[in-house]
């Protein structure tokens, strides 16, 4: 998964972060990961019946090639640059409509992708809270690695994917 077109680099943006116990993104050693994520309406979307080493997943639910699709679930792990994740297998590239698996809506839009025309990153928040300004955001195109975690509105980590 590690895109054909070009080289997958994690950018850190702040070296200060205060991890802790109780802080929103962890870190143990070199892996750094997040807790707990909800969608827009505060709704958990962490699931233990999966687990990336250890940690429980986060769960969305996608609906193939656009709104009215078929419906399938996925499991992404909540370590930052870590590609992993469980579900059914697409052509990368497909579309997918990422919803949450309560609600039902759709992951509000966050800011443009550029892997393709048109792709948005959709939001998945650190808190209950959207207005709190932490979130992740995660590209709506199946097998698209650019990714990007913000808090209080700062951009602190980034999967970017170098072409050329
Ligand atoms: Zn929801
Ligand atoms: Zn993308």
């Amino acid at each position: 998964m590690a895109g054909k077109e070009g080289k997958k680099k994690l950018e850190r943006y702040l070296d200060d972060y205060s991890f802790s116990e109780s802080s929103r993104i962890r870190k143990d050693g070199e892996r750094i990961w997040i807790p707990e994520l909800f969608c827009h309406n505060g709704h958990s979307l962490m699931v233990y019946g999966v687990r990336f080493d250890g940690l429980p997943a986060i769960h969305v639910r996608v609906e193939v090639g656009g709104e009215g699709g078929p419906v399938e679930d996925y499991y992404l792990s909540p370590i930052i640059n870590d590609p992993r994740k469980e579900g059914k297998d697409l052509p990368e590239g497909t579309h997918m409509r990422l919803c949450c698996p309560v609600c039902k809506e759709e992951l509000r839009q966050l800011v443009p992708c550029s892997c393709r025309v048109g792709a948005y990153r959709r939001a998945v928040y650190l808190s209950t809270d959207p207005g709190e300004l932490g979130a992740v955001g995660i590209c709506e195109i199946y097998g698209c690695p650019q990714s990007f975690v913000t808090e209080d509105g700062e951009l602190l980590y980034e999967v970017v994917v170098e072409h050329g």
